[in-house]
C-alpha cells in the first residue's frame, strides 16, 4: 500500500548546518528529540543484517522506520537449513570472536551462541583428490602433482597459500586497503603471487580450483586477499581460547531476532525496481506497483542486483561504475544428510579437497560432540559455480553428485541431497560477497558508500573495517548515523 510523505516542516539545510559540528552521538540524541514532534520517515530496503541493524538503530532514535524486503524471509545472505541436523549454513557461517556487533546483537535479542572452537582442529582434516584419485597424505610429499618447493613438500594444498599471503601481506590495519599509499597492490592476485615467486602450478592447485574470491587469481585484486587476511588475523587476536561461534538454531536466528524487535512488520515480496531522489524526499517503486515515499531511503541491495534497479537521477562517476561493475563471488552449495557414515566403510576422512566439481566437501560438526559429523556440505565456487548455473537445478545436482560418488563410491546410497543453493541464480543476490577485481579498489572503493541525494547505501560491500556479517552490521551502523546526522 502506498505511503504518503508527510510535510517535512524542518529545513534540511538548517538542520545539517546546526548539526555540522556535533559528534554523532549528539546527533542521535537530537534526532530522538525531534522525532517526538515530527518523526522522519525512513524506508529501509532489504531485511539482511545491514538493513535490519540500520532500521533498529533509527527506530531506537525515534524515527518512523519501514523495512521492505524482496524475498519472503529475513536474513538475506544468512540462510540456515533447518531441515538438516545442526541447521548447516548456505550463507554467513563463521561468527569470529571479534564480531562485536553480531555478538552484541545475539546477546541483546536472546539468541544463544555456540562456541565452535572445539571443531576447528578437525576442519582441515581432509582427503586430497586430484586427477580422479585420492592421494594419501603420506604419498603427497613425493607425488608428481606436488608443486611445492622442497622444504614445504609436506604441506597440503589447502594450507599452502594463506601463510604465503599472510607473511607477505603489507597491510597492517584492517582499513589499510583503502589507503592510497597501498594503491600499488591493487593488481591481480595472480601477478602479485608470481612476483613473490609462486609458480603457476601452485596458483592453479591452491587457488584456481576452488577460489574464495574471483573465478581465478587473475580476476581478483591482491589487495582484496590482503584485506581478508588482515581481517582474519585481527579476529584471531580477540580471544586466545575462542575461535568463533554459530547461533543456536542456525545463524539465521540472529536476523530473525532483529526483525522481531522492529515495531512495524516487515513488508515482504516487495521487489524494488526503481528509486527516485529529490530535494524533498525519495520514492521507491516495487515490481508489484507498490510505491513508497520517505524522507530518506536506506538501500542495502547488493550492487550485483542494484544495477538492475532504475535510479533517478542516474548515479554517475566512480559510484555509478561501482554499481555497474563490482563483482560478486559465485558460490553454489549442496547439502547432504548422512544416512550412514560411509567413511567408516572406505576408511577415509569425510571431508575432501580436490579438482573435481565436488572440490570442497565440508564435514559439518554440529552434533552432540565436536567429532560428530552432522551433515556434509559441498561447496562449488568460481568457474565451476558459473557452469552449474547454466544447468537446470536437477542437472547441476546430478553433475555434482556424479563427481562426488566417483571420488567416494562408498557413499552411494548412504547420503541424501537435502538442499541446493545457487547464490548466482538468486535474483536478490546475483552472487555472494563482493569481489574487487584488479584496479577496482583504486577506482571506486572510497565512493561505494556515498549518499546519492536522499538514498543512502549500506551492505557488506560498503564496509570499511570488517568483512562478511560483521561488515554488514558495520555498514548498517554507519548509514544509520549518516541519516541521524541529517534529520
Ligand atoms: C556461502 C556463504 C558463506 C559465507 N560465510 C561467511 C562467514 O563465514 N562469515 C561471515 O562473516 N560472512 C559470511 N558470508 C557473508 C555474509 O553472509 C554476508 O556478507 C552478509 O550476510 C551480507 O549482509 P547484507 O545485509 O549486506 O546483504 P544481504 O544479506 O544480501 O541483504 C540484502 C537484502 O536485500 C534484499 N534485496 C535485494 N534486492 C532487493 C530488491 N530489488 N528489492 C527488495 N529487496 C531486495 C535481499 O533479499 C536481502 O534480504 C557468507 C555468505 C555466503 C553466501
Amino acid at each position: 500500500m502506498p505511503e504518503q510523505t508527510p510535510p517535512t516542516g524542518i529545513d534540511r539545510r538548517t538542520v545539517v548546518k546546526a548539526l555540522g559540528a556535533l559528534p554523532l552521538a549528539a546527533a542521535a540524541g537530537r534526532a530522538g528529540a525531534q522525532a517526538a514532534v515530527a518523526p522522519k520517515k525512513v524506508l529501509v530496503i532489504g531485511a539482511g543484517l545491514a538493513g535490519l541493524n540500520a532500521a533498529l538503530l533509527l527506530q531506537e532514535q525515534g524515527l518512523d522506520v519501514t523495512v521492505i524486503e524482496g524475498r519472503d524471509r529475513v536474513g538475506g545472505r544468512v540462510l540456515s537449513h533447518r531441515n538438516l541436523p545442526g541447521a548447516p549454513e548456505s550463507g554467513g557461517t563463521s561468527i569470529f570472536a571479534g564480531y562485536a556487533r553480531m555478538i552484541d546483537a545475539a546477546k541483546k535479542y536472546n539468541v544463544g551462541l555456540i562456541d565452535v572452537s572445539p571443531t576447528v582442529p578437525l576442519f582441515n582434516q581432509r582427503e586430497l583428490y586430484l586427477n580422479g584419485a585420492i592421494i594419501p597424505e603420506a604419498a603427497w610429499p613425493t607425488h608428481p602433482r606436488n608443486p611445492f618447493p622442497e622444504p614445504l613438500k609436506k604441506t597440503m594444498p589447502w594450507a599452502y597459500l594463506n601463510p604465503v599471503i599472510g607473511k607477505n601481506n603489507p597491510l597492517k590495519t584492517v582499513d589499510a586497503w583503502l589507503d592510497p599509499a597501498n594503491a600499488r597492490y591493487d593488481v591481480s592476485l595472480h601477478d602479485w603471487l608470481v612476483s613473490l615467486g609462486i609458480s603457476e602450478d601452485i596458483i592453479d592447485l591452491c587457488w584456481n580450483n576452488n577460489p574464495a574470491y574471483g573465478t581465478t587469481a587473475h580476476d581478483v585484486s591482491a589487495m582484496m586477499a590482503m584485506f581478508s587476511t588482515t581481517f582474519q588475523m585481527m579476529q584471531m587476536q580477540f580471544s586466545r581460547t575462542v575461535f568463533g561461534y554459530t547461533a543456536a538454531g542456525g545463524n539465521q536466528a540472529i536476523p530473525e531476532a532483529l526483525a522481531k524487535a522492529l515495531k512495524k512488520e516487515i513488508q515482504f515480496k516487495r521487489n524494488v525496481v526503481a528509486m527516485e531522489t529529490t530535494d524533498r524526499g525519495a520514492t521507491v517503486t516495487c515490481e508489484d506497483g507498490t510505491v513508497y515515499k520517505a524522507d530518506f531511503v536506506i538501500c542495502s541491495i547488493p550492487f550485483s542486483v542494484l544495477r538492475r534497479v532504475r535510479i533517478d537521477p542516474l548515479v554517475r562517476g566512480p559510484q555509478g561504475l561501482a554499481i555497474n561493475t563490482l563483482g560478486a563471488q559465485q558460490i553454489n552449495l549442496l547439502h547432504l544428510a548422512v544416512k550412514q557414515p560411509f567413511w567408516e566403510d572406505d576408511g577415509l576422512k569425510p571431508a575432501m579437497f580436490g579438482d573435481n566439481l565436488a572440490g570442497m566437501v565440508v564435514a559439518e560438526r554440529k552434533g552432540k560432540t565436536a567429532a560428530d559429523v552432522s551433515s556434509l556440505t559441498i561447496w562449488v565456487r568460481g568457474r565451476n559455480a558459473l557452469w552449474m548455473d547454466t544447468l537446470e537445478e536437477k542437472d547441476a545436482i546430478t553433475a555434482i553428485m556424479t563427481d562426488f560418488y566417483r571420488a567416494r563410491p562408498a557413499a552411494r546410497g548412504k547420503v541424501e541431497v537435502r538442499a541446493y543453493k545457487s547464490w548466482g541464480r538468486d535474483p536478490f543476490s546475483a552472487g555472494d560477497w563482493a569481489v574487487w577485481a584488479p584496479g577496482q579498489i583504486n577506482a571506486f572503493a572510497s565512493s561505494v558508500g556515498k549518499a546519492h541525494g536522499r538514498i543512502h547505501f549500506c551492505g557488506e560491500h560498503t564496509a570499511v573495517s570488517n568483512r562478511g556479517m560483521e561488515g554488514a552490521m558495520e555498514s548498517g551502523e554507519r548509514v544509520a548515523f549518516e541519516v541521524l546526522g541529517l534529520v
